[in-house]
């Protein structure tokens, strides 16, 4: 009788990390050259996608993204280090895996660690 397999969590776990390190150095190259200013291409390291935190209605900046990211020192960018998934019930994406510049949502919030 066929039937699915499951994964071992924890295989599926690691499964999940490669998968975020690789589509994080995908999605820097596919979206870098779109999404980086003059001042944050100076300051991005490898690998890290860095998005004006003043940006809105797109993942990077949004309360309900489960992405590796964090703000710079400044407050004045949003650093990413991954594709990430939509816990946001009200969206069309929810569960979903997106990149940073995924929107505009209109049910997007801002992320309560930038601040106002
Ligand atoms: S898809 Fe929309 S609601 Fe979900 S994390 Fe991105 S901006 Fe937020």
């Amino acid at each position: 009788m066929a039937g699915k397999t499951k994964l071992n969590p924890s295989v599926a776990q690691t499964g999940r990390r490669k998968f975020i390190t690789t589509t994080a150095v995908l999605a820097g190259a596919a979206l870098g050259g779109v999404a980086m200013t003059a001042t944050a291409q100076k300051g991005a390291q490898k690998g890290v996608l860095l998005i004006a935190s003043e940006s809105e209605n797109i993942c990077a900046t949004c309360q309900f993204w489960g992405a590796k990211r964090r703000i710079s020192r400044d407050g004045k960018h949003v650093a990413v280090k991954s594709l990430g998934w939509c816990n946001n019930r009200k969206s069309p994406n929810f569960g979903n895996i997106t990149g940073p510049q995924t929107g505009p949502m209109k049910v997007w919030e801002k992320w309560e660690a930038i601040g106002s």
